[in-house]
């Protein structure tokens, strides 16, 4: 498990591109925390060509959509951008461990590898609650890398909640 930008650890055979788009992706959290939106975002990488085919922040209060969370929209936005409801051969980066919906969204598109920043005990939907991946139902699980950049994901949701109490 990654921890913090540390750069040093076991897990660091692990491709400087993974970081890179994480970090993306934890940008795109910061900006939607600006909007008031709770800090949360996708990147979408396209693996054979190495584009990066969408980048979203959560904006359920900027649209009044309780499903407008990051990565449905990334999902859409790289569908429109391919072409497909497939996504074949795309990657996601997420700074948080997603929820059953976006989880069930994110094996419905086939998206071939998830990598996600902080776990989310009390609303995920990967490694906690409905585990959407391992039930019989879900006919394509992605390979899942869960802690990557976990600590900043953790820090923006924390000092969000922390400066709206
Ligand atoms: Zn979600």
């Amino acid at each position: 498990m990654l921890d913090g930008d540390e750069t040093n650890c076991d897990s660091c055979d692990m491709d400087h591109e993974i970081v890179d788009y994480m970090e993306m992706a934890l940008s795109t959290a910061e900006i939607a925390a600006h909007r008031g939106e709770v800090p949360v975002g996708a990147v979408i990488v396209d693996t054979a060509s190495g584009r990066i085919i969408a980048n979203s922040g959560n904006q359920m209060v900027g649209r009044s959509d309780p499903t407008a969370h990051a990565e449905m929209l990334a999902l859409r936005a790289a569908g429109n951008m391919i072409g497909s409801q497939r996504l074949v051969d795309c990657d996601m980066y997420v700074t948080l461990e997603p929820c059953p919906m976006c989880a069930a969204a994110i094996s419905l598109a086939r998206i071939r590898r998830l990598y996600f920043g902080a776990y989310d005990p009390k609303g995920g939907g990967v490694e906690y609650g409905a585990r959407i991946f391992n039930q019989a139902s879900c006919h394509h699980r992605p390979e899942v890398y869960g802690g990557i950049h976990e600590s900043e994901s953790a820090a923006l949701l924390k000092n969000f909640f922390e400066t709206r109490r």
